[in-house]
């Protein structure tokens, strides 16, 4: 099965419970996996600058959804812990997208896969290189390590296990 990896974001009304809400509802999916999740990020939003920052991770999910599929599932998650669609890049409960499904390349319009901006978003990169070998490589964009060389960490700061606990 070809592994999938999700990004979780949120900076609205208690975003790490967001993240752990959202991770149970993938746990919960009859036709989803989760086999594995990165610490917990806090990161500057990106775009408008009046919001709170948000809390990001990436998971790995097995599914038997085609991408497709997938993503009408992760925008139903979303629909249940209350997003709302407003400005483009604006606070949001939870935003869940698909970065890698498998080596596949989607391009349509409302699918993009890789996810369009996993190969500059340092929330996105440094949750992703926790899960993965060392020479992993991401279809259309090359060798983790080497995007990795050029993003900086900068905005970003892993949450300790107690800011993530209760
Ligand atoms: P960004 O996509 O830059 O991270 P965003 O997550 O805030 O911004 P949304 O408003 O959540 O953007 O999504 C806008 C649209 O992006 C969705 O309706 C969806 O169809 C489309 N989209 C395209 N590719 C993907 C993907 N790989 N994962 C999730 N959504 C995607
Ligand atoms: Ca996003
Ligand atoms: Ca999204």
């Amino acid at each position: 099965m070809p592994a999938i990896f999700i990004g979780l974001g949120s900076n609205l009304d208690n975003p790490v419970a967001q993240l752990q809400q959202a991770l149970e509802a993938l746990r919960a999916h009859p036709h989803i996996e989760l086999k594995q999740v990165s610490a917990f990020y806090q990161s500057l939003p990106m775009g408008p600058a009046d919001q709170a920052d948000y809390i990001n991770a990436v998971a790995e999910l097995e599914s038997t959804l085609e991408p497709r599929a997938l993503l009408a599932a992760l925008h139903a998650i979303e629909h249940a812990q209350g997003r709302v669609r407003k400005q483009r890049w604006g606070a949001r409960t939870l935003d869940l997208d698909i970065l890698l499904y498998g080596r596949q390349v989607i391009n349509e319009p409302d699918l993009i896969v890789p996810h369009c901006g996993i190969a500059e978003r340092n929330f996105v990169l440094y949750p992703l290189q926790e899960l993965v070998d060392a020479d992993f490589n991401i279809p259309t964009h090359g060798q983790l390590r080497e995007l990795l060389a050029v993003c900086s960490a900068d905005g970003i700061r892993q949450l300790q296990d107690k800011e993530t606990s209760g």
